[in-house]
């Protein structure tokens, strides 16, 4: 029996084999769980362990070899070797292929009457395959989370602002960081345990109250802006955050409070001085406002919302804007502020001087342009009363040093002859006395012609100049005045030369007969005794045009125009003895345009000069003759 029972029949060998086999699938499946649980092994060596111990779980230990390659790394038994003779299946990570595991037996096994490989050590091989994924996930899934909870360390740990982990129950603090200790002036041991409460951090418990409601409704805090008091009593004020996290199973804020004290004052400070500022302020980008303050929307006219996105230009006067640009592009390259002085035409359409400096700023991040304005359209307006004022006091001691020349000389002759006539009146012939009667008579003509232009001037000057128009004979009144004039310049040839009919003009006589007589004057005046002048009138357009024409000295091109400004008389003239207070054509200029009419000269020196003038035509008049 004994003999019997040691001795194992065929049909029990097959069944231990089969058992032996099972063992030692369970094996090597218990022992790769178990490898799988182990903690503190790395994924590196539990790869290695599994794969030595899964070749011996096969039917032939002796020449099975193993291979696991997973990700990119491979781990293996010493003998593997890729030979035909292999079994192997895919490691599925996050449902992908991740890599394989394979069994090769290094040599040719025993004749089986089978497969190689048999169908349990298929299905344990499949099994293993997939531990072997579950396990790279787990461990993938575990890294990822470590080092996140590393990163969050790092972050909480080394964060500039005062960071706190408190529970949601009682508020007690659990962890804070070194810049909270640093902030609040209360150590570790002094925080971790106690209440924000507790250490008598709120300044105002209404912030206490609305964050706690806040967290409350929302869950979160997002830059709540509170006051908190640290451990000396110093207060500041901060922007708190807060959000919920569970630690432990226990549900936990984590909070952060950024000390904004110095940012709101600084933002305080550029508000009030930019607000306040009596200087007009503006940033802007890319030759467009981006920002302005009161003063410059006062300078404008325009309001915020229409200043934004403007081109500074687009206020600019035409004229100066070529000054801005160049002084902005001037201020950026040397980097040293250069003050241009501009118009701005502002919405009302006036004109204000403003002073500009500009300097290179950063604006949300890009480069940007900051501007300074000063009103100065009330300085500019004195400055130009200054100039008017020191114009006017130069033109009137000017006037002053000619007229008390220019009446002097009438008024000695007059004297003189009056004097001697007094004197020596029973002594003197009667010729005589004719002859001093007649030159005080026309120093006495000279004294009234000359007072008479100083008033016109001033008349015109001060805007008082009227003109009584009547419909007038054109051709008689030069005839007349060409008539006087041979009377008066006995010396000199007068000629006339009209056209026939020239049409009736709405002027004030006594005014252009003062223009006629004062331009024949002058010709006679600046040219040699003998020689002819010529007055001429025709018809050009709507106008009628008057010359006077005389073959004396000339006038120099370049005085053609000058010798219709107030007071101007050629300077080679002054010394020739001629006298005038170069008032004369200053005053045709203004009686003629006053008329709407326009005045010049043209002239070829040593050949003569022709002032000629135009007169409008008026319509009415013209209406008048033909009826
Ligand atoms: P004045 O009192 O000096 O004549 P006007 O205003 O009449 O002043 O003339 C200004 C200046 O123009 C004169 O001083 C003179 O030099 C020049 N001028 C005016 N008319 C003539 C002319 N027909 N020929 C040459 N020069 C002239």
């Amino acid at each position: 029996m004994s003999g019997k029972k040691t001795e194992k029949g065929p049909r029990e060998a097959g069944t231990k084999n089969a058992l032996d086999k099972h063992f030692k699938e369970l094996r090597c499946l218990y022992d790769i769980a178990s490898i799988t649980g182990a903690p503190d092994i790395s994924l590196h060596d539990r790869f290695l362990k599994i794969v030595n111990m899964l070749a011996r779980a096969f039917q032939y230990p002796g020449i099975a070899s193993a291979r696991i390659t997973i990700n990119g790394n491979e781990f293996k038994t010493e003998n593997y070797r890729n030979t035909g003779h292999k079994i192997s299946a895919d490691i599925i990570v996050q449902g992908t292929r991740a890599g394989t595991v394979e069994i090769d037996y290094i040599k040719t096994p025993p004749k089986t009457d089978n497969d190689l490989f048999s169908k349990e050590e298929r299905l344990m091989l499949d099994a293993v395959a997939e531990r072997l994924g579950a396990i790279t996930e787990h461990r993938q899934a575990e890294e990822a989370l470590k080092e996140s909870e590393e990163k969050f360390s790092v972050a909480f740990r080394s964060s500039p602002y005062a960071m706190a982990i408190t529970t949601q129950k009682d508020g007690r603090f659990i962890e804070v960081n070194d810049s909270h200790i640093r902030v609040t002036g209360y150590t570790r041991e002094e925080t971790i345990g106690r209440t924000s409460t507790e250490l008598n951090a709120w300044v105002n418990p209404k912030d206490r109250r609305r964050v706690v409601k806040i967290l409350k409704e929302k869950g979160n805090a997002d830059k709540e802006e509170v006051q908190f008091r640290t451990k000396s009593g110093k207060t500041y004020t901060g922007q708190f955050s807060a959000e919920k996290i569970n630690i432990g199973g226990e549900p936990c804020l984590i909070s952060v409070s950024v000390d904004i004290t110095e940012q709101k004052q600084s933002q305080e400070i550029l508000q009030t001085v930019s607000h306040d500022s009596p200087l007009g302020i503006y940033i802007m980008q890319d030759e467009k406002l981006q920002y302005t303050n009161p003063q410059f929307q006062k300078i404008t006219g325009y309001g915020q919302i229409e200043l934004l996105d403007r081109e500074l230009l687009s206020l600019v006067a035409i004229e100066d804007s070529d000054v801005v640009r160049s002084s902005t592009a001037f201020t950026l390259q040397e980097e040293s502020p250069y003050p241009c002085e501009y118009r701005i035409l502002n919405k009302n359409g006036q004109v204000k001087w403003v002073m500009q400096t500009v300097s290179p700023i950063r604006y949300g991040g890009h480069e940007a342009i900051l501007g300074n304005l000063m009103d100065i359209t009330e300085r500019k307006y004195l400055e130009r009363k200054v100039i008017e004022y020191e114009e006017l006091s130069k033109m009137k001691s000017d006037l002053l040093a000619t007229v008390s020349h220019e009446l002097r000389t009438p008024l000695s002759t007059i004297k003189g002859y009056s004097t001697m006539i007094l004197d020596y009146f029973s002594r003197l012939s009667s010729d005589e006395t004719k002859d001093y009667l007649i030159s005080i008579d026309n120093s006495t003509d000279r004294l009234a012609k000359l007072v008479d232009n100083l008033l016109d001037t001033s008349r015109m000057e001060a805007g008082l100049l009227k003109l009584d128009k009547s419909p007038t004979n054109i051709s008689q009144l030069i005839r007349i005045v060409a008539a006087e004039a041979s009377i008066r310049a006995g010396h000199h040839k007068i000629i006339t030369q009209l056209s026939n009919r020239l049409p009736r003009l709405s002027i004030d006589v006594k005014r252009i007969r003062q223009v006629l007589d004062n331009l024949i004057d002058n010709a006679i005046k600046y040219s040699p005794q003998g020689t002819e002048v010529l007055i001429s009138a025709k018809k050009s357009g709507r106008e009628l045009l008057i010359s006077i024409n005389d073959q004396g000295a000339g006038i120099p091109a370049e005085e053609l125009t000058s010798i219709f400004d107030r007071m101007y008389r050629i300077e080679q003239r002054l010394s020739s003895g001629v006298d005038g207070m170069g008032l004369g054509l200053y005053i045709c200029q203004g009686l003629v345009e006053a008329h709407g009419g326009r005045i010049w000269a043209e002239s070829t020196v040593g050949q003569g000069s022709i002032i000629q003038f135009t007169l409008p035509i008026a319509s009415a008049v013209k209406r008048k003759i033909k009826r």
